[in-house]
């Protein structure tokens, strides 16, 4: 694609550092950091690399790609999926990926209710047919509020000895400033989008004159999404049938009546603490870390006093609950009732839900006490009110 071909085959005539491509997601990743869009679509999205990068834009909850070509979609499409990590600490964000095979020139609802529209280096390769549908496909079905088009401009081409007509075989078309310019202006007035102008890819000095070599459009809605492209918040019923590969059934039972425009070939669902699921394991395993490190302060005090007085360790119940301020400063505690503190009776460890509950991490994750409640219930070992986390030392050191 035309991603490589300044490296590959012009190198020593015009190099762009960093690759001219790079800096076309980078534009883009920029364009997510400004305008912080939670669903995203890139249509012609070719082998993934531009969704690869913006997964990891935190905004992002829905990405969704689309292309003509499901083999180059297939390539590296693996990458799209959650690692290990994402299920060990899952995000507090949620985030589906979903690819599509397609085309733009056709309107599925499953494009519907995106914030932003990326076509990088798309329209170029759209027959003229296809051109002509875009615009009502993208701005008038689609009507994101942010869409961002780059393509070619063809002032550049002279810096580039080895092109004679286009620089890629499937270019249909290469516009220079003006004729992108001109089209993006009428569609942007026929669809009420305002649209500026800009690019990447210097050219050299002393030839400022031609231009960026890519050029790039941002357009902006400049009203609210009317319902039609809101649609895709509310169960809609498709115009055109959207499949999963693994709906064979359904294609074997009405092979002859459906007819595919738009068929998904991917989807990934990111684990998230949104997910109730991953929520109470998150919280779990934080209530269990915390009550151990509390834990573990209470006794190595109640050791070092026991030590010190040499008293009867019956007694220790009374005699030996720590200051509050043995271990708040160390975790980063909030602020905790006296009346609420651990102690230890005999070989058992009470550690307060309220004091747990205070600390920063297992507050942000729960939100409220009686979330913590519901979610450490039947999980964690409790006091017979429910009211502390419980340990039992008395065989800790044998097992360590
Ligand atoms: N956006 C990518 C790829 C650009 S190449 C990048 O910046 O690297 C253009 C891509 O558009 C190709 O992957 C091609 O298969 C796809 N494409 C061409 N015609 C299309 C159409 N009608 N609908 C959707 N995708 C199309």
């Amino acid at each position: 694609m035309d991603k490589n071909f300044q490296e590959e085959q012009f190198t020593g005539i015009i190099k762009f550092t960093p690759p001219l491509y790079k800096q076309r997601y980078q534009f883009v990743k920029d364009l997510v950091g400004k305008y912080k869009p939670k669903k995203v679509a890139d249509l012609g999205c070719a082998d993934c690399t531009l969704l690869w990068m913006l997964k990891f834009c935190s905004c992002i909850e829905v990405l969704a790609g689309l292309d003509i070509c499901t083999s180059i979609m297939k390539e590296k499409m693996h990458r799209l999926s959650p690692l290990p990590v994402d299920y060990l600490q899952p995000a507090e964000r949620s985030l589906t990926v979903t690819l599509h095979h397609g085309s733009v020139a056709h309107k599925d609802p499953c494009m519907l209710g995106f914030d932003l529209v990326t076509c990088i280096e798309l329209i170029e390769h759209l027959e003229e047919s296809e051109l002509k549908k875009f615009p009502e496909v993208v701005f008038g079905f689609m009507a994101p509020s942010i869409v961002v088009i780059s393509t070619p401009n063809s002032e550049f081409n002279p810096l580039f000895p080895g092109v004679t007509l286009f620089r890629h075989p499937d270019h249909k078309f290469e516009w220079n400033r003006v004729q992108f310019q001109s089209w993006a202006l009428e569609t942007a007035r026929r669809y009420d989008y305002s649209v500026e102008f800009t690019g990447v890819g210097h050219p050299p000095t002393g030839m400022e004159n031609v231009g960026f070599c890519t050029q790039i459009g941002v357009f902006v809605r400049k009203h609210p999404q009317t319902s039609e492209s809101a649609q895709s918040e509310k169960p809609t019923e498709g115009v055109y049938k959207t499949v999963t590969l693994f709906d064979k059934q359904m294609l074997k039972s009405k092979p002859m009546y459906v007819f595919l425009y738009v068929v998904k070939v991917f989807k990934a669902v990111y684990p998230s603490l949104k997910d109730e699921k991953y929520l109470q394991n998150a919280v779990v395993s934080e209530v269990i870390f915390t009550a151990q490190i509390i834990k573990r302060s209470l006794l190595d005090h109640v050791t070092s006093e026991h030590e010190e007085y040499n008293d009867d360790p019956t007694e220790r119940k009374s005699k030996f609950q720590p200051s509050m301020n043995y271990f708040s400063d160390s975790l980063g505690k909030l602020v905790v009732e006296k009346s609420m503190e651990p102690f230890v009776n005999g070989h058992v460890v009470y550690i307060p839900l309220t004091t747990i509950f205070s600390f920063p991490k297992v507050n942000q994750l729960c939100g409220t006490f009686e979330k913590l409640c519901k979610l450490i219930a039947g999980k964690v070992t409790l006091s017979s009110d429910g009211s502390a986390v419980m340990f039992n030392t008395e065989h800790e050191n044998e097992e360590n």
